[in-house]
């Protein structure tokens, strides 16, 4: 008789995260490097590096609608298509709305991407801290409810992720937008 008597033990974790995107990724990098027990549960497909990225070298002519995504495609994928970074090459990052439809009791656009890593395989790469003029603006303007922290408070956990992620970008010495660790 083969039986595993350490199979609960071996299923056991101090910590399960569901989806690998930015946010659940982080979070199990830090529970990880914490020495936590950590378990990723993802939905979507693996994406090997390289040899997942079929397009990235082709250029628009090459596509059959030069990048474009075909007007039946726009109409069967109202959603989706929102976003302006879906075309012939990137559309395997994205979620087709008849593959997982939801419903929108007022209006949701919800651009979605089942893969390891999620939409950080998709977006822009635009990251501007907030300034202290944002975490005031509440107070400042009497509007709904006061940030409970201010820009020094987060300063310190904006550089822990920028250094790591590899954020770049301009000193441009504006107190507006805080210089990052760029
Ligand atoms: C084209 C585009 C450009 C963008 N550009 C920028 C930018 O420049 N700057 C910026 O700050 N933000 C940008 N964003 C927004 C940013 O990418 C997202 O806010 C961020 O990536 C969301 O991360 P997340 O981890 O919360 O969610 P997601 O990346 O959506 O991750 C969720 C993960 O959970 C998985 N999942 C879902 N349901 C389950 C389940 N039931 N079980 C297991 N796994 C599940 C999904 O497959 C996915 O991997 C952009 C977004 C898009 C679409």
């Amino acid at each position: 008789m083969n039986i595993n008597g350490d199979a609960t033990k071996q299923n056991t974790y101090d910590a399960i995260v569901i989806g690998s995107g930015i946010s659940g990724g982080w979070a199990a990098k830090e529970l990880c490097e914490k020495g936590l027990k950590t378990l990723v549960l993802e939905r979507g497909r693996d994406v090997r590096h390289i040899v997942d990225y079929p397009t990235a070298t082709l250029n628009p002519w090459e596509f059959p609608h030069r990048n474009r995504m075909p007007e039946a495609f726009d109409q069967q994928n109202p959603i989706a298509t929102k976003c302006y970074a879906l075309d012939e090459s990137t559309q395997q990052f994205f979620v087709k709305d008849a593959e997982h439809p939801y419903v929108q009791e007022k209006p949701f656009d919800w651009i979605r991407g089942y893969q390891v890593g999620g939409k950080s395989l998709i977006w822009a790469r635009q990251t501007q801290r907030w300034s202290k003029f944002d975490f005031e603006a509440n107070a400042r303007d009497g509007a709904a409810i006061d940030w409970p922290i201010r820009y020094e408070d987060i300063a310190p956990w904006y550089s822990h992720v920028e250094k790591f992620v590899g954020i770049s970008g301009n000193k441009d010495g504006l107190e507006t937008l805080p210089m990052a660790n760029f």
